[in-house]
């Protein structure tokens, strides 16, 4: 407590706003976190809800393929003419089995084609082609798979139902492939129902509103070989790895979802990030905005049973939920930094304030030292550690010698300049326990703990040596000096009364000297 403000309380107005701030900063950290997990969840549950959408429309497909299977296709005519085939070999005996199961099956191949399905086909146990059907062929000519099918494979190997997406020779899509058995069990093949994925993309803009598309992968069906087979397809608008039929965008063109132009622009938006995901064959739903309304997109990889990428489901559905969330929170953010930053400048401002008005009442601003009220709190406080430790306790009053005469020659403001010398050139030389009082115009008061007459006496000579060492223009300062040690039965006022005794008697000793209290003498 030697005559300045804390250092720590000076610290607090900085670092109290400071901690407001950082509270403030984690807070926005926090709900900037929150968020984007609240964005993370909502575009995983609309990807998962697409997924959803798109396996439960094929699962409601299945049991109508199945019916197909059993009550037409999987009939016992069929499978003596399988078999015959089977028996007979490759041939024309063969061949003339084929057409004659050829005209069985067009009926229910009609009523399948009529629900979507592109695609029937009866395959020998060594998963060569027999009777194939596939839309956009000539009922005359039986297209030859050249591409195996892993699928009837599997069926074959398997005698079950196998069932998943598989790119084709001719067609990508969603394949069922059923056992064929003679009536003894023996194994006959395999029948193979294709449904076109297109047709799954009406029925899912119904579930999900937007527009679908499926996406071939161009590289894939390069690596597959099946390239050259399909016919009428072109790259999708800004996504230039994928391929679609040429019908499906001219569909699109007049549908109500989004225009060409549009889904080029909100294609053309996706970031390297989303780019990589397509590349990694995951699904993920992104928001973009393309004007005038803003969009969400939806990738689903249709993986084949061996994890080959078949083709991508792409769902551009306008939806303005993340949109006008990110407004919400970036009104929230700016709202709570604002509040935060303003709260910090509010305490700073009081902290700083109330520092400057508590030292106004401490510390007397041209010496530094205390004032008389606080220094007297400091000294019943000291007083009554030194009783309880039985630590000595000392004071030492002192006055400036002829203070009038430096006044009256240099004038009033070179005395002041003076007083703040000494006042500065005091605090640096005393100890940091020590407190320093301006007791009247140039007369101080300190009370020094853990400071023994004689200590009192050095202490009182340095002060003077202070003093004297000051830049003054004539006669260097001098100081008159009264110490008193403090005794027991000492009361604060006792202690002033003698010390300010003691500084009297070196004024009428002399002046410039130091002076301790005794008894009996005034
Ligand atoms: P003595 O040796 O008896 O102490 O003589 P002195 O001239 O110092 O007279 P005294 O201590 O009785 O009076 C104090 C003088 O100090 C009176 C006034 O001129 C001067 N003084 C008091 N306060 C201030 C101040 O804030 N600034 C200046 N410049 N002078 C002050
Ligand atoms: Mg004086």
């Amino acid at each position: 407590m030697r005559g300045s403000p804390g250092v720590v309380r000076k610290a607090l107005i900085s670092v109290i706003p400071g901690l407001v701030l950082v509270l403030g900063f984690l807070l926005l950290f926090g709900l900037s976190l929150d968020h984007r997990s609240r964005r993370e969840t909502y575009l995983e549950d609309r990807t998962r809800e697409t997924i959803n959408s798109l396996w439960a429309i094929i699962g409601a497909l299945r049991p109508f393929a199945e019916s197909v299977i059993e009550g037409n296709v999987s009939s016992l005519d069929t499978k003596a003419a399988v078999e015959a085939a089977m028996d007979a070999g490759a041939g024309p005996y063969r061949n003339t089995l084929g057409n004659t199961l050829r005209r069985t099956l067009k009926a229910p191949y009609d009523v399948i084609c009529s629900k979507g399905f592109h695609q029937l086909q009866i395959c020998f146990p060594d998963s060569t082609a027999f009777v194939s059907f596939l839309a956009g062929c000539s009922d005359e000519t039986t297209p030859a798979e050249a591409k195996t099918s892993f699928l009837v494979e599997l069926a074959n190997a398997s005698l079950h139902p196998v069932e998943g997406f598989e790119t084709g020779q001719t067609l990508s899509g969603y394949f069922f492939v059923y056992p064929l058995a003679s009536a003894e069990g023996r194994p006959l093949g395999a029948v193979k129902l294709g449904l076109c994925p297109n047709t799954i993309l009406p029925l899912l803009e119904d579930l999900m509103g937007g527009t679908f598309f499926v996406l071939l992968p161009q590289k894939e069906l390069e690596d597959e070989g099946v390239l050259p087979s399909r016919k009428n397809l072109i790259p999708f608008p800004g996504l230039a790895d994928f391929l679609v039929p040429d019908t499906l965008l001219s569909h699109h063109r007049s549908a109500k979802g989004p225009g060409l132009k549009t889904i080029e622009t909100l294609c053309g938006n996706l970031g390297p990030a989303e780019r990589a995901l397509l590349g990694d064959r995951i699904a993920f739903s992104t928001p973009q905005n393309a004007a005038p309304s803003p969009f969400r997109l939806t990738f689903i990889p249709l993986l084949s049973f061996k994890g080959e990428l078949v083709a991508y489901l792409a769902g551009f559905i306008p939806d303005g939920t993340l949109q006008a969330q990110e407004q919400l929170y970036s009104v929230l953010l700016a709202g709570t930094a604002l509040t935060f930053a303003l709260l910090a400048l509010l305490l700073w401002f009081s902290l700083r304030n109330h520092l400057t008005v508590a030292s106004l009442a401490t510390w007397d601003a041209l010496t530094g030292a205390m004032f008389r009220e606080p220094f007297l709190r400091e000294a019943e406080r000291e007083v009554a550690r030194s009783l309880r430790h039985g630590h000595p306790l000392s004071w030492i009053m002192f006055d400036i010698d002829h203070f009038k005469e430096v006044n009256d020659t240099l004038g009033h403001a070179a005395g002041d300049r003076l007083l703040k010398s000494l006042g500065e050139a005091l605090l640096q030389s005393i100890r940091p326990s020590d407190s320093l009082a301006r007791w009247g115009g140039d007369e101080f008061l300190l009370l020094a703990p853990e400071t023994s007459e004689l200590q009192a006496l050095r202490l009182a000579e340095r002060i003077m040596a202070v003093a004297a060492s000051l830049d003054v223009p004539g006669a260097p300062l001098r100081l008159s000096v009264g110490i008193h040690l403090h005794h027991q039965e000492d009361s604060i006022d006792d202690s002033l009364r003698k010390v300010d005794e003691a500084l009297y008697r070196a004024k009428r000793a002399g002046r410039n000297r130091v002076v301790r209290w005794s008894a009996g003498r005034t």
